[in-house]
């Protein structure tokens, strides 16, 4: 396809998709494939799921947008369920995940400054992606996405990702917050040792530091529970989450506690677009039908089965290094890069991932059917096991 006034910053896309229906979609030339990226862990419901689109029709009918000049009913109800969700008092909404952390990120130097630190520093870590605006990408990790882009923001340390010792070895006076994702997913799906999230919290709590989680790709059921941090028990003091949220409706959301989300007072942060009547109705609707069909619940059992059905199916592949996963947040990391799997699964029908260079990322919808699940087992066992390192 010729993209010629499109900017290059995407590189050759192979396929067009025109239309989905659950973990179905279909490309211009007919042929239908099973997803198991599902727009990258946006679609956890599935693509064209009826309830989201409902919503959809029928808010586009009344109200699409007003702006944050006036109050909005359904942006209020989204407020009150992720509230409910996540323990956190408050919630401001935007439009991406990258501006999710940007608000978290706003609120921790807000904090800090509360405290008399005038040049407050974030502890951020190795392999973390939080996002590519100036502000997300100074936490962001690797040179392949900072590169070029300098001089970024200064007030990030990066630390080394699941290795409590570290924390405080590299924290100093001016420290006043810790953001990570609780499992690192474009690294490709790396999970910190158990505990791990527990002593963060501890330590910040001691430290007087704010605990700020990166949701944006863990939550909204993914892994399991609603989000990641409920699996250890813990409750950050920010949570920013997005993706998952809107089923494919951009918005994205920064929760945090009431004592720190009073350090925006009006006139200090805002979005045109936020929440506004018709994302806030959809994110409602993906929150209802997640509950209502116990889709973390799901994506737990689910995700089990996967992983031991990989585990099964690949024991014996030399080239196979590991496999791992939470919920519907899956890895196959390989020996070497692998990029060219994902052409070799689009032809068998199948769309896959590969992240961090040499690992397979699986993020199926939440509704993904058993019978789809054997066949994504079935469709992409075969590929890993004839893949050469090239
Ligand atoms: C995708 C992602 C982001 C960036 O979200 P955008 O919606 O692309 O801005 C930030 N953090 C994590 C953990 C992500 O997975």
């Amino acid at each position: 396809m010729q993209n010629s006034h499109l900017m290059g910053n995407y590189g050759d896309r192979a396929l067009t998709l025109v239309g989905g229906q659950g973990s179905r979609v279909w490309d211009d030339q007919g042929k239908e494939y099973l997803d198991a990226v599902t727009g990258l862990a946006v679609c956890g419901l599935g693509h064209s799921h009826p309830d989201v689109a409902d919503a959809v029709a029928e808010q586009s009918k009344s109200l699409t947008h007003c702006s944050n000049l006036f109050n909005i009913p359904w942006q209020q109800e989204l407020g009150d369920r992720l509230s409910r969700l996540s323990g956190l008092d408050k919630a401001f909404f935007c439009n991406s995940g990258t501006e999710a952390n940007e608000a978290a990120i706003k609120l921790c130097r807000l904090y800090g400054h509360s405290k008399g630190i005038e040049i407050p520093e974030i502890l951020v870590c190795e392999g973390a992606f939080h996002g590519r605006s100036l502000g997300a990408l100074s936490a962001t990790w690797g040179s392949k996405a900072r590169n070029g882009f300098a001089p970024l923001l200064e007030g990030f340390t990066h630390i080394a990702y699941g290795d409590i010792q570290a924390v405080e070895a590299s924290a100093s006076e001016n420290t006043v917050a810790v953001m990570l994702e609780p499992i690192q997913g474009e690294a490709g799906i790396v999970i910190p040792p158990a505990g791990y999230l527990k002593q963060l919290r501890d330590l910040c709590n001691r430290k007087g530091w704010l605990l700020v989680l990166d949701e944006i790709q863990t939550g909204n059921g993914r892994t399991g529970s609603y989000f990641a941090c409920d699996h250890e028990g813990v409750k950050p003091d920010v949570l920013a989450t997005a993706k998952g949220l809107g089923n494919g409706l951009p918005i994205g959301a920064c929760l945090a506690t009431e004592k720190v989300a009073a350090l925006l007072v009006p006139g200090t942060h805002g979005s045109t677009f936020g929440g506004n009547p018709l994302v806030s109705r959809a994110a409602c609707a993906v929150i209802d039908t997640i509950e209502n069909q116990n889709l973390c619940e799901r994506a737990s059992q689910l995700g089990s089965w996967l992983l031991d059905a990989f585990k099964q199916e690949l024991a014996e592949v030399d080239h196979v290094i590991d496999i791992r996963g939470a919920g519907l947040m899956l890895a196959i990391e390989l020996e070497a890069s692998c990029g060219e799997l994902v052409a070799a699964a689009a032809d068998a029908g199948l769309i896959i991932n590969v992240t961090g260079g040499n690992r397979v990322r699986l993020l199926p919808a939440l509704t993904m059917s058993d019978e789809e699940a054997q066949l994504l087992v079935d469709t992409l066992c075969p590929l890993i096991k004839n893949w050469q390192a090239s």
